[in-house]
């Protein structure tokens, strides 16, 4: 499978141009041209690599490359700068990033930097975030367990879906025709009670106080939001 690259960079040129170069290398290319949407585009699809420039619209690129990196992704990750930003500073703020170029950079340079990341980090190895931290619940999306204040809670497999398409999405209102596409996949056919009533179920297992939900709200006339807080 080709190696997918998700390039973050507010310049639209330099975003096209890196686009087409790497996809004409044969790499599956996303691009986000801003950091928040770019740090959820990295939450929600998994990527081989990550091309991040450092000063972007919403969220930098050192934020969102520390976020990554206690959420427990390993996906390699190759920093732009402009060439009067000290990448010393980048450096010594221990981001975790692997690798940076200063702009400007040849196309060529890039291009064997990707290559010796994706080489280095070898195929299928880099995973996207695998663990969540919302206030006492923690979310491990790999092994699917879940506990609170350390101990495991038990769900059912579509309570787990649930609960991590929530988390991926937490502070989007999310509506119960969205949920019930999403986790149950179907277009509407059984009704959007399905969700309320798999809410509540959750709500139980992982509510403080069930009746007074902390996590995941109601948002009235639209759905539910998931308001958990991550924490690193
Ligand atoms: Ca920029």
């Amino acid at each position: 499978m080709n190696a997918r690259i998700l390039i973050v960079e507010d310049e639209t040129g330099l975003a096209t141009t890196l686009k087409d170069r790497l996809r004409k290398q044969g790499y599956a290319v996303g691009v986000a041209q801003d950091g928040n949407s770019g740090m959820d585009m990295a939450m929600r699809e998994p990527f081989d690599l990550l091309i991040l420039d450092l000063m972007l619209p919403g969220q930098n690129g050192l934020a969102i490359c520390q976020k990554l990196r206690q959420l427990g992704s390993n996906t390699p990750i190759l920093m732009l700068t402009a060439r009067r930003q000290t990448m010393d500073k980048v450096i010594g703020l221990r981001t975790g990033a692997d690798d940076y170029l200063t702009k400007p950079f040849k196309m060529v340079e890039l291009l064997a930097r990707v290559d010796a990341l994706l080489r280095r980090a070898g195929p299928g190895k880099s995973t996207g975030p695998v663990r969540y931290q919302c206030g006492d619940l923690q979310i491990d999306i790999r092994s699917t367990e879940v506990t609170r204040e350390g101990r495991p809670v038990a769900l059912a497999a579509k309570e787990f879906q649930l609960l991590r398409y929530f988390v991926e999405h937490r502070g989007a209102t999310l509506s119960r025709d969205e949920l019930l596409r999403e986790v149950w996949g179907y277009g509407g056919q059984p009704s959007t009670r399905t969700v309320d009533v798999h809410v509540a179920w959750l709500r139980q297992k992982i509510e403080p106080d069930p009746k007074n939900p902390q996590l995941i709200l109601t948002v009235v006339g639209l759905g539910y939001k998931f308001a958990g807080e991550p924490k690193g």
